[in-house]
Order: C-alpha cells, then structure tokens, then sequence
C-alpha cells in the first residue's frame, strides 16, 4: 500500500496508529486515552534512561588510565 503520500490531511495516533485528521480534538492523539498512554510512555522512557547513565562503567576506564601511567 502507498497511502502515505495521498493523504495529507490524515495522521496517524502516535499510540494505536489509528487514522485521524488534523482537527481532531486531542490531536495528534485520536482520543484522551491515547495522549495520556504516550505521555506516560515517554515518562518512563526517559526515567529508564537517566538511571543508565548513571550506572556507566567509568571506574574500569579511571583504573586503565592509572594503570598506563604507572608503567
Ligand atoms: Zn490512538
């Protein structure tokens, strides 16, 4: 299929990809439901994230450092 092009004034909910036009009421979600589903989502995206970074390897990397210089 290759509707993507052909319809310009419809969107897809980012949630459930449902179509939806563009002045639809809790655009570019097709309903409330679906804006507070993706909300959240990012939420805890980003929260999964921050707490990653933080649990980077950088005392391996420091001790390699020290261990060059020694030599
Ligand atoms: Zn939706």
């Amino acid at each position: 299929m290759s509707t993507q092009k052909q319809n310009a004034l419809l969107f897809s909910c980012p949630n459930c990809r449902k179509k939806l036009k563009r002045d639809a009421e809790d655009f570019p979600f097709c309903s409330s439901r679906c804006r507070i589903i993706d909300l959240g989502r990012w939420a805890s995206e980003d929260y999964r994230i921050a707490g990653e970074s933080v649990a980077l390897p950088e005392q391996s990397y420091i001790s390699d450092i020290t261990d060059d210089a020694s030599y």
